[in-house]
């Protein structure tokens, strides 16, 4: 990277004009930035430190409510520079940073310029909005140019600098494939980063637009990326495996249906009639079958929660094609009509085998050696008798035969 060294001395703000150090209570970015006046970043890792610069576009800022709930590690983990082999993150938020107004975009300037003691990432939470269709105005303002009073646009400050970046990272569906800002009708010709920087695209670090789609996404499935691809920034770890939409491979291959705690219920052809009932949710309107997402097993925060957990149905909103190809929502879809069908018939049949089977096992032999079931539980005088005796002994005997094990 070029530019020219920063000369930040004792006077200037960040600095604590009686002992000459560094002021904590100054902006973080200033601060930073005395501390290593004297490097300046030329080289790939390892790194002590690394920026990310955090751009919205049109967003609803949940993405960045979202990333707060990561626990495995937590935001503060990378912030605190406390992950083995990961350098310490120095977060530039257009929403939490300390820095506001001109001197938060003075940070962009820097990096523009090449003039930071550190590489820095972009994150991009939100869609890209079309500027050419703005008129004389402007949908994503940040920033104007101090000598000129220009206004700038974060879809500039993308253009700008996205080439220079370690790595350029699009959080949230709307900045991964368009999401709801593109939806039918679209007047803003909203997209995602990777439609706007093209397939072309590569990071100053070889790397093309890393996507973590989810509207919103699962915190632990950024933060976790965004370690994964440090490790590799910091030559420690190999480039982490991306699937063809740039999407983390380990993350997104699955199916939700594959994790859903609710699948039994679906393969034994059990299906909830409203919301509330626990059984599967295909008829009121899932997508978990055909859905690439992870929530099902990850949850939502530290485990915790996820859609079919609280009772509600996927939408899709993890995919390309959400919302649009997924609406209406809450609709059952065409194809559910003939897995479901097929999964009544096979489910009715596997269903009743189990069932018997659970009768079987919860007997003990002794309780079957007396012929008694000593439960003031029971609800019903009669013990297995008939065929269903007859079927658990034939299915006790098959089970400790030899053939039942090979
Ligand atoms: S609720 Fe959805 S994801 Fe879960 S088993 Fe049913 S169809 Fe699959
Ligand atoms: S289960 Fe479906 S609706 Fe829920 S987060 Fe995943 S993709 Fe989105």
């Amino acid at each position: 990277m070029s530019g020219s060294t920063p000369t930040i001395n004792e006077t200037q703000p960040g600095i604590n004009r009686l002992t000459g150090r560094a002021d904590p209570f100054q902006p973080i970015g200033l601060r930073s930035r005395y501390e290593h006046n004297k490097r300046r970043f030329d080289a790939i890792g390892p790194l002590e430190k690394i920026y990310l610069f955090w751009i919205v576009g049109a967003s609803c800022d949940g993405c960045t409510i979202a990333l707060t709930g990561a626990t495995n590690p937590g935001v503060e983990d990378l912030m605190a520079g406390s992950i083995p082999g990961i350098p310490k993150v120095e977060v530039v938020h257009t929403v939490v940073s300390v820095e506001s107004g001109a001197e938060w975009v003075h940070n962009l300037f820097m990096a523009d310029r090449g003039e930071l003691d550190a590489p820095f990432v972009i994150v991009w939470e939100g869609s890209i909005m079309d500027e050419s269709l703005s008129g004389d105005g402007y949908w994503m303002g940040l920033g104007e140019d101090p000598d000129t009073g220009r206004q700038i646009t974060s879809l500039e400050w993308l253009t700008r600098l996205a080439p220079k970046a370690a790595a350029t990272f699009a959080i949230g569906t709307c900045a991964t494939w368009g999401g709801i800002p593109a939806a039918s009708g679209n007047v803003t010709n909203a997209s995602g980063v990777m439609d706007y920087l093209g397939e072309e695209y590569r990071s100053a670090f070889g790397v093309p637009v890393i996507n973590v789609p989810g509207c919103s996404p699962i915190g632990d499935n950024f933060v976790e990326t965004a370690v994964a691809v440090l490790l590799f920034l910091q030559g420690l770890a190999p480039l982490p495996e991306f699937d063809e939409l740039g999407r983390p491979a380990w993350l997104f291959s699955e199916t939700v249906h594959r994790h859903c705690p609710r699948a039994g219920y679906y393969e034994e052809g059990v299906f909830a009639h409203e919301y509330g009932d626990k059984e599967c949710l295909v008829e009121l309107g899932c997508w978990g079958p055909v859905v690439q997402c992870n929530i099902a097993e990850r949850g939502i925060v530290n485990g915790v929660g996820g859609c079919m957990q609280l009772g509600g149905i996927c939408i899709g909103c993890t995919m390309p094609g959400f919302p649009d190809k997924f609406s209406p929502f809450y609709a059952s879809s065409p194809g559910h009509l003939i897995s479901t069908s097929l999964s009544r018939v096979t489910g009715t049949f596997v269903r009743t085998l189990r069932n018997l089977t659970i009768g079987d096992k919860n007997m003990s032999p002794r309780w079957e050696h007396l012929d008694t079931l000593p439960s003031g539980w029971r609800r019903q005088e009669a013990t297995p008798f008939g065929l269903e005796k007859l079927g658990h002994k034939f299915y006790n005997a098959f089970q400790r035969s030899k053939q039942s094990y090979n």
